[in-house]
This record gives structure tokens, sequence and C-alpha cells, in this order.
């Protein structure tokens, strides 16, 4: 079972090499690349929840993507920058240059086999910039390939509605969302007697300064987290994961629509 959430005939490593010589018209399909993370998300939490979370929401969006859309999942690159979290263990990260050489040499290689449309869907916040580095340096070095600089949650889905103000705000890592996900995803996986509520310590009081996003304050997880969760899980509910997986597998199914019928403006070739 090597396709994981994938569905089979959608999971790109089963095709053949002639399979994908004989493909028409290549340039238009979409190939999408999970990039997860193996790092740790709280006492009640497996190390795998990014990984997992990004391919049970590619596997559900491919399920119930139209069959006239070609569109195929690369098995996910499980290893990401996850240093913020390194103080606790289990938790394996890669450089940023590693992760860097491994995207670029893997785009390389679906370029030369003749795709020009590749999704990078990342689900780990710890990493946006270096998928985004790699889109612009690919498009950079190969004009007419499209590389889609993507992060999991940010396609449109419910979750901030079934969420307190403060957990939408606050509820960055193994809180609610992410633990009622795991339990629609991999109930098995989660220790629910260990359910944990921490938010950030320390955090700067009428400032500008943020935790993340417009004007971060520099943080590794053990810095503002004894247990490693930032966010309240004990909260969460298989019932609000379902919905959340369902919203992120829909918005996930309509970008890659967007994506498959996106042509490359290409202004600098008229004249
Ligand atoms: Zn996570």
């Amino acid at each position: 079972m090597m396709h994981n959430f994938i569905p089979p005939d959608r999971f790109f490593p089963y095709l053949t090499w002639t399979d994908i010589r004989d493909m028409p018209d290549k340039s238009k399909v979409v190939i999408i690349q999970p990039v997860g993370a193996i790092e740790q998300h709280g006492p009640h939490l497996p190390l795998a929840v990014d990984s997992a979370i990004g391919l049970a929401v590619i596997g559900k969006a491919l399920e119930r993507l139209d069959a006239s859309i070609p569109a195929f999942a690369m098995p996910s690159i499980y290893y990401g920058k996850s240093n913020e979290h390194w103080h606790f263990p289990g938790t394996i990260s890669i450089s940023a240059e590693t992760m860097i050489r491994v995207l670029m040499e893997t785009g390389e290689s679906l370029y030369r086999s003749g795709f020009r449309k590749w999704v990078l869907m990342n689900s780990h916040g710890g990493q946006p910039q270096i998928i985004d580095i790699v889109a612009r340096d690919l498009h950079v070095k190969f004009e007419d390939f499209e590389v889609f600089p993507f992060f999991t949650w940010r396609v449109p889905h419910i979750t901030k509605q079934l969420m307190t103000e403060k957990e939408g705000r606050l509820g960055i890592h193994a809180g609610d969302a992410e633990t009622s996900l795991m339990m629609a995803i991999l109930p098995e996986q989660v220790r629910t007697d260990r359910l944990v509520c921490e938010y950030p310590h320390g955090l700067p009081e009428d400032s500008l300064l943020t935790l993340e996003r417009n004007l971060s304050i520099p943080w590794t997880t053990r810095d503002i987290s004894k247990s490693g969760v930032i966010g309240d899980a004990t909260v969460a509910t298989k019932e609000k994961g379902d919905r959340i997986l369902d919203s992120l597998a829909q918005g996930w199914a309509d970008v890659i629509v967007d994506v498959h019928k996106f042509v490359q403006p290409q202004l600098w070739k008229e004249n």
C-alpha cells in the first residue's frame, strides 16, 4: 500500500515510463508534491502530523476531482526544516540548503520528463520560505515551468469558524485544528488521555510584534511552550476534524482545477 491516502490511479510512482511517454498533453498535467515534516507535536500527537495532513487532504481532493482533470500526487517528502522544534526528541530537521536541492532536483526531473505544472503542497509552517524560493528559481531556470508554492492551509476552508477567536489567533501547533484533523485522519494515533492546552508564554502585549507572520519575534518552541503544544488540544473532536478535512479537500480540488486551466502569461514574447 505505497499510495497511502492517495487514490492508486492518481499516484505518480504507480505509472510506468511508457505511460508517461505516451501521456497526451503532458504540459497540462498537474503534479502535486506533498512536503511535510517529522517533528514533535506535543505528547498526544505523532511526529508525522504535517506529513499525514498533507497526504490525507490531497488524497481526499483527488478522490473528488473530476476524472477529466489529469493530476497525480508524488510520494511525500517527509523530512523538512523543523529546527524550531529540535529541542524535543524525535524531531528530524534538514537544512534549508538540503531541502532546496532536493526540491530543485526533483523539479528538474519532472521537467525533463515533460511535465510543466508542479504544485508544491507544503504542510509545515516552518518552511514556506523554502518552497517560495524553489518555485521562483525553477521558474526562472525553465521559463515554461509553472511551479506553484502553496501551503496546505491557504486554500479556502472553514477551520476558523470552528475555533475560538483565541485559538484561531494563537493555536498554531498541535492545538484544536491539527488534533481534530488527526482524530479524523489517524484516530488510533491520537493519545486522547494526554491532550494539552498550552498557549505561548511571554508574548509581548501592547506591541506590534507577533509570533508569526507580519512582524514576528524570534522564537523556538521551547521558548514559549513546555509541552510542545501551542494551542488547545483538549477541545478537539473528530466531528470538527471531519469538517475541516472536507473543506480543505474541496479547496484543494478547486485549486487543482485552476492550476490545470492556468495559462502562463509571457508578455515578453509579444512584440
Ligand atoms: Zn504541524
